[in-house]
């Protein structure tokens, strides 16, 4: 499937597309740029920053990887959505920076949906206490537009639908419990390559996919 059947069918569904980048070179990316796509994701900040360098500047560029505290200086200046935000330590690393470049950075709630130790992301059972805590600490230089979440890498269909649904769950009570009626809070941000139209029947409004645009990766 090309970008543009995907691109479409996205629209269509109004779920934003976040083009996954990582390990691909920006001619690769300049090519998709030129076909109309913005908004590009990377995991790694070393990468994004070299890339973001030689790229057109209106790009946005969306952090989806784990980001370490001492890190986030280098992208504050121009990230347009950091997706993995998963500790109150990260939190106010990023409110910090956020406030010497004198902008509000939009993050998502990264959750840990799947049932394997190697995905990063608050547990679902410490949601409420992370929430509590966060909100004492008034960050006014950031802006939580909504969770993240990826299944687990299995072939069980049943049990990723069961952790997409549950991330909307948590979507709609962190919702009515912190956001009342605010709009900024809006973003469901889970899917990838393998399961982003599961993801999509599940709530989701934004998609990480990389390899289904790009091919495959060679790590
Ligand atoms: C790599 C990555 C993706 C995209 O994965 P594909 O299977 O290539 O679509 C999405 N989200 C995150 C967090 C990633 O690291």
């Amino acid at each position: 499937m090309n970008y543009s059947e995907i691109k479409e069918s996205l629209s269509e569904k109004k779920v934003e597309l976040v083009a996954v980048s990582k390990t691909h070179g920006v001619d690769k990316i300049k090519k998709l740029y030129d076909s109309g796509q913005r908004i590009f994701g990377e995991n790694k900040v070393q990468e994004l920053i070299e890339k973001k360098d030689l790229l057109p500047q209106d790009i946005q560029w969306h952090m989806i990887g784990h980001l370490q505290s001492n890190k986030v200086k280098y992208i504050a200046p121009f990230i347009s959505l950091i997706h993995s935000l998963d500790r109150l330590k990260l939190a106010k690393e990023i409110n910090k920076e956020a406030r010497k470049n004198d902008r509000i950075i939009p993050c998502l709630l990264q959750v840990r949906i799947a049932k394997e130790d190697t995905k990063f992301g608050v547990p679902p059972s410490d949601i409420h206490s992370f929430m509590q805590k966060y909100k004492e600490r008034n960050y006014s230089f950031i802006k939580i537009a909504g969770v993240m979440g990826m299944a687990t890498f299995t072939k069980d269909i049943a049990q990723i639908k069961a952790e997409f649904d549950q991330l909307t769950t948590i979507f709609e009570t962190i919702k009515k419990e912190h956001f009342p009626g605010n709009e900024d809070f809006r973003i469901k941000s889970m899917g990838m390559s393998g399961d982003y139209k599961l993801a999509i029947e599940c709530g989701s409004n934004m998609v990480r996919i990389g390899s289904l645009i790009f091919g495959s990766r060679n790590y």
